[in-house]
């Protein structure tokens, strides 16, 4: 992937510039060892021709001394062997040796000279010398010859202390300094390579620590820049860019959304939001597999997952989404120390995020299923259906419903509601269509979920009043029921509109009123007096799609409805589950004790028809009767 790329190119620049360094040293390594070994060469030659000068030199010296005396007495005592000694040291002397002398310890262990051949500064016999180096004591133990080194800068000074021996013992010191200049070219190229190289090895050196710096310096930067600071997940940015180099075909995508939020929020305020939604990230990242899944956290309170594909086992990553739900829904969430919150969130998946041509596209996806989960009664996990939705093309733009609303293009199709016993009917469900600029009319699946919680809603509502409110108008005998949205009840314009068609006679009677069921309504004080204010005006109230989301009977109680209208999906069930029969059967006791009236949707059998009959049902919906149509 390119972003591991990203962060290895660096480390493959640092790892380039420590190899170099590390043969650059090599190199200055051997420079040194062949300066080294030159210089041992130098000294080798020079030396073997010093020792062989000097050696015969003390064989000459002793040819003139008489073996049986003491060497040192003959030679202070005697002026003329002094003389001749000394001549002969000073054959020695050349450009290279400058100086050479003959020395003697005397009995209280101080060197003298007994004779010097130099030709600057000579010393007198008997003149004291000074040994500058222990090792000169050496000869008397080792009765070897001995070389002491001391290297100047261009030049090489070298002693050579030669033993003398008289029977055995060493008697004298024939000393001999000399010096090797140094080859000069060989050592000045050494050194300028030497030189060089270090000079390069530090300018590396400091380029390497600059360039690791702004490196770690980089990928901090960009670290931050793509990590939401308050959950330490991913943030949008990352998203963008990631859009390049995430390959699709690789991960499901899941769209999560924490569950009234902003209730929240509004309860415990915006701090504890903040925890709270740390915390959600935390368990989302926690339940994920590390180096393979991502989180992003996409809005306020809306994460998106990537959940890597596992090759073999399909089902592997939907179990990593359910395990993320799972995991939220059983955590205490914290709001201080000992007080903790339940939280659920609602999800939406699109199982194939590759088959949409851009991110975005595929997202869209994943949030239509999301917007489902939601309308479903939130806290559930919802797959994107292709069925369902034919495909996203088909769904409304806003600005093409916002047209359709300007132009008149909204119209009503009705369905009929009939009464179990009698099978007549003149009442019917109002259900929302647009005729497009071709002609076919669009159902609502394709129009809400573009518009959820915009003003179109709203004027969508209002249109749809008008619409029936016409009819009613005209037609004397019908009754029609329309929907309203929870937040349609606590908006004072609806509530103006609906008391004002109140005012004419015996509208309120016909116009019923469905309010699908959720917490939102009954939570909010507006809400429930609107209702009782609603119901004095002569309107019915439907509860809508019981049984789907909360099922709160109290709150039936509460509002006083007139009618309950039982989910479809329940409905379709009744003939082969039994859960579902039950759960029909207890409403029903319910409304029955309570004097609300039942209707059952999706009647679409015989078989049903007659079972809802049998349950003491009062009313029924469905193809079994009539398909919606205009009227
Ligand atoms: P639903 O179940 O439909 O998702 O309801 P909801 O209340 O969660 O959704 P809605 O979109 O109406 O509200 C989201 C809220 O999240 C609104 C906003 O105040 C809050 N929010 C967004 N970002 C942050 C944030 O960073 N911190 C906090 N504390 N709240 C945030
Ligand atoms: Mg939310
Ligand atoms: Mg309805």
């Amino acid at each position: 992937m390119k972003e591991k790329f990203l962060i290895k190119q660096p480390l493959y620049l640092i790892f380039s510039v420590v190899f170099i360094s590390g043969v650059l040293m090599l190199l200055l390594y051997g420079t040194i060892k062949i300066e080294q070994s030159i210089e041992k060469k130098m000294i080798e030659i020079s030396t073997n021709d010093v020792f062989t000068i000097v050696n015969n030199s003390v064989i000459q010296i002793e040819e003139l001394l008489d073996k049986e005396q003491d060497y040192s007495s003959q030679i202070l005592s005697n002026e003329i062997l002094q003389k001749a000694i000394e001549k002969k040291l000073e054959l020695l002397i050349t450009e290279n040796i400058a100086y050479t002398y003959l020395l003697y310890k005397d009995e209280r262990g101080v060197f003298r000279f007994l004779a010097d051949g130099s030709k600057k500064d000579k010393a007198f016999v008997n003149q004291k010398f000074d040994i500058d180096n222990l090792q000169w004591l050496d000869v008397y133990k080792t009765k070897e010859s001995l070389q002491i080194e001391n290297s100047y800068l261009q030049e090489l000074s070298i002693t050579h202390i030669a033993p003398v021996f008289r029977k055995g013992k060493v008697e004298m010191l024939l000393t001999v300094d000399f010096s090797i200049k140094k080859v000069r070219k060989i050592n000045q190229i050494l050194t300028m390579m030497k030189n060089g190289i270090i000079t390069i090895v530090i300018i590396i050196i400091l380029f390497l620590a600059i360039l690791l710096f702004q490196t770690l310096r980089y990928l901090k930067m960009r670290k931050n820049a793509y990590v939401d600071k308050l959950t330490g997940v991913y943030n949008r940015n990352y998203l963008q860019d990631a859009q390049d180099f995430i390959h699709l075909q690789d991960y499901i995508l899941a769209t999560l959304d924490i569950d009234h939020f902003k209730a929240v929020n509004d309860t415990y305020g915006h701090d504890v939001g903040d925890k709270i939604l740390t915390q959600v990230a935390e368990c989302i990242r926690g339940s994920m597999r590390k180096h393979q899944d991502i989180a992003i956290r996409y809005g306020g309170e809306e994460f998106v997952l990537l959940i890597k594909r596992d090759p073999k086992e399909t089902l592997e990553e939907i179990n990593i989404v359910e395990y993320i739900f799972k995991a939220i829904q059983t955590k205490d969430f914290w709001i201080q120390k000992k007080e903790s919150l339940a939280i659920t969130v609602s999800i939406g998946v699109n199982l194939a995020p590759h088959q949409s041509r851009t991110f975005s596209e595929a997202f869209k996806l994943a949030d239509i299923a999301l917007f489902n989960a939601k309308s479903r009664g939130r806290n559930n996990i919802e797959i994107y259906d292709e069925n369902n939705h034919n495909n996203n093309s088909t769904m409304m733009s806003i600005n093409e419903i916002k047209e359709a609303i300007e132009e008149n293009r909204l119209l009503c199709y009705y369905q009929k509601i009939v009464s179990n016993e009698t099978l007549e009917s003149s009442h019917y469900e109002a259900l929302l269509r647009i005729r497009d600029k071709q002609g076919n009319i669009i159902t609502p699946d394709r129009i809400l979920p573009a518009i959820e919680g915009t003003f179109l809603l709203r004027n969508i509502t209002k249109a749809v009043l008008e619409i029936c409110y016409e009819k009613l108008l005209v037609d004397p005998d019908i009754s029609i029921n329309v929907n309203l949205n929870p937040t349609d009840i606590i908006n004072p314009s609806i509530i103006e509109i609906l008391t004002e068609y109140a005012q004419q006679e015996g509208i309120a009677k016909r116009l019923g009123l469905e309010i699908v069921e959720t917490q939102d309504v009954v939570r909010t004080a507006d809400g429930k007096e609107n209702l009782l204010t609603l119901k004095k005006l002569g309107y019915k109230i439907y509860i809508d799609d019981f049984g789907s989301g909360y099922s709160n009977f109290i709150y039936l109680a509460q509002i006083q409805t007139d009618f309950i209208k039982i989910d479809g999906a329940i409905i379709k069930k009744i003939l082969d589950d039994k859960i579902s029969y039950l759960l029909v059967k207890s409403v029903v006791g319910f409304a029955k004790e309570a004097g609300i009236q039942v209707i059952a949707e999706f009647v679409s059998s015989e078989e049903i028809y007659q079972k809802v009959k049998e349950l003491g049902i009062e009313y029924s919906q469905g193809y079994h009767f009539s398909i919606p149509s205009e009227l």
